[in-house]
């Protein structure tokens, strides 16, 4: 090949050539990952990546813990490395065993279901509603059998679910627990009480994406005194996240706000080309196979629960935040004719994100929500994040939130939102 030839496939090849050399991945993190990341975050991860001592100190986990119990109304707090580590360690305690079965909304994390079905519990999916997108009460109804022993409902984008107190209320009266899923709800009341609270034990997250970011992270909590015993012995048998795993989390919170946060382009692109490949992968391949990971199965370690006492402190001005930003998106969709969530009457949701349903193909293709609305789009649940679609089967709300559900950010910057929600007016329906 002539010495000209090999520069031309060179200069095309030249991103895909620096890529393999440098082993990187080039592609961008999604703002929504680190909205709540500041820079007081930032300095406890750099603090903790200078000194390893106080890595493994466990009273700056019970102390989280307390605080958290003591912010969220709960009796008793157990802090795990992930939400799905949390749910893990709730099945365990509730001491559901191989054969029970468990009604599981159809349209959720498929990290949910993994939990389970590592366990031999047997997940038969319930239906949702398409006002809160939580588990409707009705279907449920026909789903139990003899084997039922749990119910997992969950607070969909920070909403109270519609059939909340109906479906405590029936689990009650048959013998079932409750599982609260409040993956997407920390902070969320109802009556006056936070979610989680009415439930026999559930379960926060506090990944990147979540209410609160502490890039993993997870709490199960109860107001049983015997479940939470068995909370504790399972957290005290669980392992410790490595060294290795601490470290790629304390630089993901750098690295995640100095990309995605950081006014000067220049150290946002240098952090995103030279340091993506640092950022802690918070589902990994296997488990979109339905195998559970097991580094996501540990409990919390020290670092993490500083990070999550820092979040904690401004975790009610980010929601105020929220809710603030989710009526002005109400008002948006009155103006353009598009059904927005319901708000049930007595809740105060937290709106992690604002959903609505719009036609299939504009969820197939969402540019035109860059283009018209000027937002990045959320798709929780779509394709390989949500259980594959023949596991749906007598779902048909799920199926229609599967292929139409779509969620705004409720935490944008000033600019960005009086740009290009209120000014605009895009029509999406
Ligand atoms: C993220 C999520 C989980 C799991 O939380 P992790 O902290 O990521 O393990 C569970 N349920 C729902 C609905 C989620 O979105």
């Amino acid at each position: 090949m002539s010495r000209l030839g090999f520069a031309a496939i060179l200069a095309l090849n030249l991103k895909n050539s620096i890529k393999r050399f440098l082993h990187r991945d080039f592609s961008r993190l999604s703002p929504l990952s680190c909205q709540t990341l500041d820079v007081d975050d930032v300095l406890i991860a750099k603090k903790y990546l200078k000194n390893k001592l106080p890595w493994y100190d466990a009273d700056t986990v019970r102390k989280f813990e307390r605080e958290f119990a003591r912010w969220n109304g709960s009796r008793h707090a157990y802090a795990f490395s992930s939400g799905r580590a949390a749910l893990n360690a709730s099945v365990h305690a509730l001491g559901l065993t191989r054969g029970d079965e468990v009604i599981v909304p159809g349209y959720t994390c498929v990290v949910v279901r993994n939990v389970f079905e590592n366990l031999g519990i047997k997940v038969i999916y319930g239906d949702i509603e398409l006002e809160t997108y939580g588990l409707d009460i009705n279907d449920v109804r026909g789903k139990v059998t003899y084997k039922t022993k749990a119910i997992l409902l969950h607070h969909l984008y920070g909403l109270v679910c519609r059939d909340y107190s109906e479906l405590i209320d029936f689990s009650r009266e048959n013998g079932f627990f409750v599982i609260e899923d409040c993956a997407h709800s920390t902070g969320a009341e109802y009556k006056g009480k936070k979610v989680g609270t009415y439930g026999d034990v559930s379960f926060y997250s506090s990944e990147m994406s979540k209410v609160f970011n502490t890039v993993m992270g997870g709490v199960a909590v109860t107001e049983n005194n015997k479940i939470a015993l068995r909370l504790k012995e399972v957290q005290e048998s669980s392992c410790e996240l490595s060294s290795e795993r601490i470290e790629k989390i304390l630089k993901s919170v750098v690295i995640a706000f100095y990309q995605v946060k950081k006014v000067r382009q220049l150290t946002s692109d240098l952090y995103r080309f030279f340091l993506n490949s640092d950022l802690v992968e918070t589902t990994v391949h296997d488990e979109l196979e339905g195998i559970v990971s097991q580094h996501g199965m540990c409990k919390m370690s020290a670092p993490i629960a500083a990070l999550g006492l820092n979040q904690l402190s401004k975790i009610d001005d980010y929601n105020r935040k929220r809710l603030e930003t989710a009526s002005l998106w109400g008002e948006w969709c009155k103006s353009q004719g598009v059904r927005g969530p319901l708000v049930v009457q007595g809740s105060r949701p937290v709106f992690l994100r604002y959903p609505v349903l719009v036609p299939p193909e504009k969820k197939e293709n969402h540019l035109w929500a860059k283009q018209d609305v000027g937002i990045q789009l959320g798709e929780w649940f779509v394709g390989s994040l949500h259980p594959l679609r023949g596991c749906v089967a007598g779902c048909p709300n799920a199926e229609i939130a599967i292929k139409q559900c779509v969620n705004f950010p409720t935490i944008l910057n000033e600019k960005s939102f009086v740009g290009s929600v209120l000014m605009r007016t895009t029509v999406v329906s």
